[in-house]
């Protein structure tokens, strides 16, 4: 075995070696792979899955990356035989709220580029799949592409190829460890020896958690076991003719939590459908045994439910599905993390030490092109933040946690999951000082990053109840995680004052003598301004897309404090650090559990803030977009910014979070007066979509430039900073798509994100975000366009559940273009 390699992959199953062959494309050939198994039925996850592939997802990023996998897939064979069946994907509803989700799901697949997708009434549905039971279903959602393939030849085609480009693989050979020295990998340890190396790519499926534990770096999966029967000869299949390893369409019967596919004379019944079963790491066996490593045995006891459903759907597999060789029966593993993401990239704990976990088949040589690029280029094509290997917070990758989001993903893998749906365990995890005032106003909370949030309160139903708009009287889908309680809160904020908890906003201090230099070069935004301003910037990448954006506050010559999203906090802090360079003198600290911090927004905010300091709120003794401290009543001091998301005048109030709670009494009992109410996140995000205030993660990512975003207002081109030679390039060429704002006719139609947008029928983008405009009486729609079709007026067309509905596009944003509110 050599004993050095530039790069060496632990494990070769289908992700450790699809990237093997996307680095090779790229360029990349010192490359070893090591596999503890034999290649390459090594005995891992990949042995034995069925290879069934269905592209829809609500996520762009997965749907691209498993559209990217068909499409290698397809290409593959090995001695002439094929490795991948398109036969098309059939996903069934037995219920009306099922059917109503594949539509839904159909939406997706518009926005997302599948082509060719239908819906199908149960007599075409069976027409394509002759042994389902036609009154047994609803309708069916059809995508054309979806189908199988044979896992363990895909992984040696696509070994072959790398060879080919000087790739070496070695099976038998177990990692045991890893040198990390000075925050870097510099070899493996096996036990056939050492190879020196400059960088590692884990892809070692469930084993993951212990190969990363060896260089100290945590990677939040489980393993959990999945059953699959592959069912005695149907004597319905007997007269397949040719090449009958996939002929009929892949089935999923998601109301049931299972799926089927036919394989020459047989089916492959997969269930999801019994409590999860988690093996943890110290279970999982090694090669060699009489099972397969990444096999446990089969528990009948747990398919009694899906074999009798199976035998509705599909009457001929009844008595065929406790086959004679007990082989065929299996309870295989592979991964679940607790947000049902992937789990990718760079450790920050660790240089050079690179992850690829968590991944199906489905995303295999997707997800691998996507990191091989990463690691070559320094960028992924897509933007990955919900694969990013580093968006966990410490808390979030305790066994306990992973434990109980792992198995809720088991268990949740087919539901009909709403974009609002919250988690129902473990919640209160971290809880900001005004918790149980909030609890007293009747909060209804939901949770992010661990937080717990209010979405809106109950104590504020009176203010609805005198509202008669239209919008009141949401029903359905729509009407889910909402409340006509949000609306009277977004109008209560514009036409008074709110308390938002914001606390949850991700805080750092970057401070030091080269503090400045470092943020002018990684923003894009002017940071060297007078103490106490405020900027809000974009960082970006090579590629002039925007990596992250938030606030910069100057609070000293060499003291800087950083605000950016709860949810993306960990992704930004992690960036920031790995951009510093050796010998900078800048000291990175994350604040956000020690302090909290509360929006204070509306008409009425400085009279309920002068109400209760000393201090000098007038619009000239402290302008917008300015930062002080000041007390508040007798708490000092809380640092105040004069900004707000709801776009009306207001600042953000940050303190010791011990005391956060008597600032919240101090004003609440000031604002009596004024009529300020405590407001959730509902009308947080109403108030910011009317303002046209761009959410990362949604509106912008990585794949998105300031300029086609409308945010060249935060561009600064009389500096240097990281990414703007490729911004240049999109400046002089104009961006060929641009954000636009869009507002439906009738003024009673609302959608969630991710819908379709038609122009002349045709589908042109997606919706990036979505909600109803309270103040502006319209529901709203955010998404990119055409430039030429980014104009006022163009008439466009959302689809949500297969509906159509007219919208046009408008101004933006619709809420106090001019900003004359936040500078009063
Ligand atoms: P693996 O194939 O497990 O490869 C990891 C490799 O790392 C292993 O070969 C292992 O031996 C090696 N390794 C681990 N530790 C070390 C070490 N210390 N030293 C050296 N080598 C090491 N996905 C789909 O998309 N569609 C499906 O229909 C589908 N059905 C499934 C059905 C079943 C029953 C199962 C079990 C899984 C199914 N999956 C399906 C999931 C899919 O199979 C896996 O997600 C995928 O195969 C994982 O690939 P991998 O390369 O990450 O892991």
């Amino acid at each position: 075995m050599r004993d050095r390699a530039q790069t060496v992959i632990v494990g070769a199953g289908i992700v450790g070696v699809s990237a093997a062959f996307h680095l090779s494309e790229l360029g990349v050939t010192d490359i070893l792979v090591l596999e503890q198994g034999p290649l390459f039925e090594t005995g891992g996850s990949t042995s034995h899955a069925p290879g069934i592939i269905f592209q829809t997802n609500p996520s762009r990023t997965m749907c691209r990356i498993a559209q990217d996998s068909v499409a290698l897939y397809d290409t593959l064979e090995v001695d002439g035989e094929r490795a991948w069946y398109g036969v098309g994907g059939l996903e069934v509803a037995t219920t009306p709220e099922r059917m109503e989700e594949l539509k839904r799901r159909q939406g997706f697949a518009r926005s997302w580029g599948i082509d060719g997708t239908e819906m199908l009434t149960p007599a075409e549905a069976a027409e394509r799949s002759p042994l389902l039971d036609p009154t047994m279903i609803l309708g069916a959602y059809w995508v054309p592409t979806d189908g199988a393939g044979k896992g363990v030849k895909i992984v040696e085609a696509l070994a072959r190829r790398a060879s080919e480009g000087g790739v070496s693989f070695e099976g038998g050979v177990t990692v045991t460890g890893f040198d990390v020295r000075d925050g870097r990998v510099h070899a493996v340890q096996t036990d056939r020896g050492r190879v020196e190396c400059e960088r590692v790519l884990v892809c070692a499926g469930i084993w993951g958690p212990s190969v990363g534990a060896l260089a100290g770096v945590p990677i939040p999966l489980i393993a959990v076991q999945h059953q699959l029967v592959w069912t005695d000869p149907i004597p319905e299949l007997a007269d397949l003719e040719g090449d009958t390893w996939a002929q009929q369409p892949v089935v999923r019967h998601q109301d049931f939590s299972m799926y089927f596919r036919q394989r020459d004379d047989h089916f492959g019944v997969g269930n999801y459908r019994h409590e999860p079963i988690a093996t943890p790491q110290h279970m999982i066996r090694r090669p060699g045994g009489e099972m397969q490593p990444s096999l446990m045995p089969f528990t009948p006891e747990h398919f009694e439910l899906a074999e009798a459903e199976t035998a509705r759907l599909f009457p001929a597999l009844a008595g065929s599905m406790q086959p004679s060789d007990p082989a065929r029966s299996i309870n295989g593993m592979f991964s679940f993390t607790p947000d049902a993401g992937s789990v990718v990239g760079e450790s920050a704990k660790v240089r050079g030490f690179w992850v690829c976990e968590a991944v199906w088949v489905t995303h295999a040589a997707g997800m691998a092109r996507q990191v091989a690029e990463w690691m070559v280029e320094g960028e992924p094509g897509y933007d990955l933040a919900e694969a990013d290997a580093n968006r966990f917070y410490p808390f979030q990758t305790s066994a306990p946690y992973v434990r109980q989001r792992g198995m809720q993903q088991y268990r949740e893998v087919y539901d009909i999951i709403h974009p609002l749906q919250q988690p129902t365990a473990p919640r209160n995890l971290r809880l900001t000082p005004f918790f149980e005032r909030h609890r007293t106003l009747g909060a209804e909370f939901f949770t992010g990053a661990g937080w717990e949030r209010p979405q809106w309160f109950d104590a504020n139903r009176d203010l609805a109840q005198g509202v008669s708009h239209e919008w009141a009287r949401r029903t359905g889908w729509m009407a889910r995680g909402w409340s006509p309680t949000v609306g009277a809160e977004h109008l209560a904020t514009r036409s008074h004052a709110a308390l938002f908890d914001i606390t949850p906003f991700a805080k750092f201090d970057v401070e030091g003598s080269g503090a400045l230099a470092f943020l002018e070069r990684v923003f894009a935004n002017r940071i060297d301004r007078p103490v106490g301003s405020i900027v809000y910037t974009a960082a970006l990448t090579p590629r002039g897309g925007i990596r992250l954006d938030l606030t910069v506050i100057r609070k000293d010559e060499q003291l800087f404090r950083v605000v950016t999203g709860g949810g993306s906090g960990q992704h930004d802090l992690t960036w920031l650090r790995r951009q510093l360079r050796n010998g900078e003198q800048v000291r990175i600290t994350e604040r956000t559990g020690s302090l909290f911090a509360l929006g204070l927004w509306g008409p009425r905010a400085r009279d309920v803030l002068a109400a209760v300091t000393e201090a000098d709120v007038s619009n000239e003794g402290f302008p917008y977009m300015t930062a002080r401290y000041l007390d508040v009543g007798e708490v000092s001091p809380v640092w105040a910014q004069r900004i707000s998301y709801a776009g009306e005048l207001g600042w953000e109030l940050y303190g010791q979070i011990a005391m956060g709670r008597r600032v919240w009494d101090v004003l609440w009992e000031a604002g009596r007066e004024h009529g300020l109410i405590a407001a959730g996140g509902g009308a947080f995000d109403s108030l910011r979509l009317e303002k046209g205030y761009r959410l990362w993660g949604q509106d912008i990512d990585t794949e998105r430039d300031p300029l086609s975003a409308g945010l060249g207002f935060a561009v600064r081109w009389d500096k240097d900073f990281q990414g703007r030679e490729a911004l240049e390039r999109i400046r002089e060429t104009g961006p060929p798509s641009r954000l636009a704002c869009m507002t439906f006719d009738d003024v009673h139609t609302v959608v969630m994100g991710k819908e379709p947008i038609l122009h002349d029928g045709r589908v042109v983008s997606y919706v990036t975000s979505a909600t109803y405009g309270y103040s502006v009486g319209r529901g709203i729609v955010y998404g990119y366009l055409p430039a030429e079709l980014a104009v006022e007026g163009t008439p466009i067309e959302i689809e949500s559940f297969g509906v159509r509905h007219a919208a046009t596009v408008t101004n933006d944003p619709l809420w106090d273009p001019k900003g004359e509110r936040l500078k009063v």
